[in-house]
């Protein structure tokens, strides 16, 4: 999968070749209005202001960034990069200004052009474990595949296309909402459709409701395919009155919710599945510009021993083309050539479609965006202001935590507080959520996108940071890899016991009340594997250090089970018979806690420290 590479100015070999000038056809046209400033038209073209006014030194003219230039000095510079200039009719100069016209071209991939098609829908699939993703994926993409390829194809990369009924669709082929928020907290929404797998013979389980919690959050709607229908113990019935319950109400009861019946296994209902997909597609009305300069997002890469730098990339507008020059994250290069999921080399590429990319500089990221630029010129112009935006962007990016919240709120950045809600028991959800969307006030509405019983997992955290949100954890933990995921991406997980509290913090936090709050850090964990006598009938336990590192002065949970038997400090720490200042994983030690002699063999304690949240 996809590895964080250095940003290379130096060009791949293929770079070499002449640039090949763009078709005068396929040249991108630009409405410009009839003055603009320099800054404004390098916002609209995507490129540093420096670049122009160097264009604009090179035609004899000084300007400074806010310098407004007319509309042929405009045109004579976007044509020197490519595209073909067009004075903008009066009453859309009225409506907008430049700069505003050309962002919105870049949202809408151009929907103010006359050249839109509709484009196929990227379905992801989704659903609880064992309920036959991988097996759906399968018999999807063997449904497709003409006889005469039978046995031939090999998938190379994790997106394929199938055809039914002469329409096409592209499925991406990592299932679980885990992959799909991923690539959301990468920055990438690229599902237009998701197709929730249950089991017929197993219902709606926690993940199943998950997974749709996820696609909500994302905005995604949703296809039903309740799978295994061949088996004996199979019940629709029973799943699609889960399924209301979970609050998806299926067509054939009234609701909006398209269900169909499968089974991955026999193969069977999987044509009326994907009819219904694009039915539900046809109602997103999903289309793109092929005649924009291409535009895509990463969704594999990897470096191949032979070939070098391999990106897959799931194209969004515009037509991909061999030769073409193309930026993407920070790194630039020619595509060399194409292949589709069949490694079969193509010449070009249109939206929605999945193709694999040989001639980067280097290996991108996973989410990072394509571009196909006039030049190299314009390569670089766009990947050094990319990176000034990049640096830009680590010192500011702020998620939403309930001590910045109110900032946040009173700035308009905040309109609704996403919080994931986990529990340790099923009946705290709904009192809980019920007090917070209570909360809401006119600025701010409180929205609970995900709750559940169990552990803060990795998968709430990736929800939390794709829907900039925060977690609240009530009497439960989370586990080591949500912690550092948390810590690596700033999200805030609040943990606490007592409701009124819980409630009490996220109000003032609204209202901008909260005081400055210390946050608990983990240092350590240890397994108490003996306990001996410490003198005057105080007990310390034997430990192993399972995780961390374990430090003098600081606080101490004992665990036992579910149960937290003690929370206290450390009273003594030592390495046989002598103190210890810190005892690092993988060794053992005894460690006494103030006021607590009732250990037991198994019991984990648990070391922490109370920090000022600084963000
Ligand atoms: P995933 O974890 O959701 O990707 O589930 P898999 O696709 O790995 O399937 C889990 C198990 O269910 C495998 O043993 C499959 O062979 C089986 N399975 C999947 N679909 C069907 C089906 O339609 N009918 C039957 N009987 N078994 C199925």
């Amino acid at each position: 999968m996809a590895r964080a590479s250095k940003p290379r100015k130096a060009a791949p070999s293929a770079a070499e070749k002449p640039v090949k000038e763009p078709e005068k056809d396929t040249e991108p046209v630009i409405n410009l209005p009839r003055s603009i400033s320099v800054r404004q038209l390098a916002e609209m073209l995507d490129i540093d202001a420096i670049s122009i006014i160097k264009q604009l030194m090179r035609n004899g003219i000084m300007a400074n960034i806010n310098q407004i230039v007319d509309y042929e000095t405009a045109a004579s510079i976007v044509t020197s990069l490519g595209y073909k200039p067009h004075l903008a009719p009066i009453k859309d100069q009225l409506m907008a200004t430049a700069a505003e016209e050309g962002k919105r071209r870049k949202r809408k991939y151009g929907k103010d052009s006359e050249n839109l098609i509709l484009r196929p829908p990227v379905v992801t699939v989704m659903g609880h474990v064992d309920h036959g993703k991988t097996k759906l994926l399968d018999a999807i993409r063997k449904t497709n595949v003409v006889d005469s390829e039978a046995g031939g194809i090999t998938q190379h990369i994790g997106a394929y296309q199938v055809t039914i009924d002469g329409q096409k669709i592209t499925f991406l082929d990592t299932p679980g909402h885990e992959a799909f928020t991923a690539m959301r907290a990468h920055g990438a929404n690229i599902t237009d459709v998701t197709i929730l797998v249950v089991a017929a013979d197993d219902g709606v389980m926690p993940q199943t409701k998950e997974a749709i919690n996820h696609a909500r959050a994302a905005e995604v709607p949703i296809v039903v395919a309740i799978n295994k229908i061949d088996k004996d113990n199979a019940n629709p019935n029973l799943v699609k009155q889960q399924l209301t319950e979970a609050g998806l109400v299926i067509e054939e009861w009234g609701g909006n919710i398209v269900c169909v019946e499968v089974s991955a296994k026999e193969k069977k209902g999987i044509k009326e599945l994907l009819e219904s997909v694009l039915l539900v597609a046809e109602m997103e009305d999903l289309k793109a510009n092929p005649n924009l300069p291409a535009a895509g997002i990463v969704i594999e890469a990897e470096m191949d021993k032979t070939m070098g730098p391999l990106a897959t990339v799931l194209m969004q507008s515009g037509t991909l083309k061999e030769e073409d020059t193309v930026v993407v994250g920070t790194t630039w290069g020619r595509v060399r050539a194409m292949f589709n999921e069949a490694r079969k080399r193509i010449k070009k590429a249109e939206p929605s479609m999945p193709v694999e990319i040989l001639g980067l500089g280097s290996v991108p990221k996973v989410g990072d965006t394509l571009v196909a630029v006039a030049d190299e010129r314009h390569a670089q112009a766009i990947l050094d202001r990319r990176r000034a935006e990049l640096e830009q962007e680590a010192l500011k990016r702020k998620t939403v935590n309930l001590d910045n919240l109110f900032d946040q709120i009173s700035t308009g950045t905040v309109k609704e507080l996403n919080v994931i809600l986990k529990t340790d028991v099923q009946g705290s959800i709904e009192p809980i959520m019920t007090s917070l969307e209570r909360l809401g006030t006119d600025e701010v509405k409180v929205r609970i996108i995900h709750s559940a019983a169990g552990e803060i997992s990795e998968s709430d955290v990736m929800l939390a940071a794709a829907s900039n949100g925060l977690i609240i954890g009530f009497s439960v933990n989370a586990s080591e890899g949500a912690r550092r995921l948390a810590a690596t991406t700033g999200i805030d997980i609040r943990f606490y016991n007592i409701i009124y509290t819980l409630i009490d913090d996220v109000d003032k936090a609204l209202k901008g009340l909260l005081e400055p709050k210390y946050v608990e850090v983990i240092e350590g964990r240890a397994d108490v594997r003996a306990v001996f006598s410490a003198g005057k009938g105080v007990k310390a336990a034997g430990v192993l250090v399972s995780e961390g590192k374990i430090t003098r002065n600081v606080s101490v949970r004992v665990r036992r089970g579910k149960e937290i038997l003690a929370d206290s400090t450390v009273s003594s720490l030592k390495r046989f018979k002598d103190d210890a200042k810190e005892v690092a994983t993988g060794y053992e030690c005894g460690v006494g806690v103030k006021d607590f002699n009732d250990f037991k063999v198994g019991d984990v304690l648990e070391f922490y420290k109370m920090e000022k949240s600084g963000k």
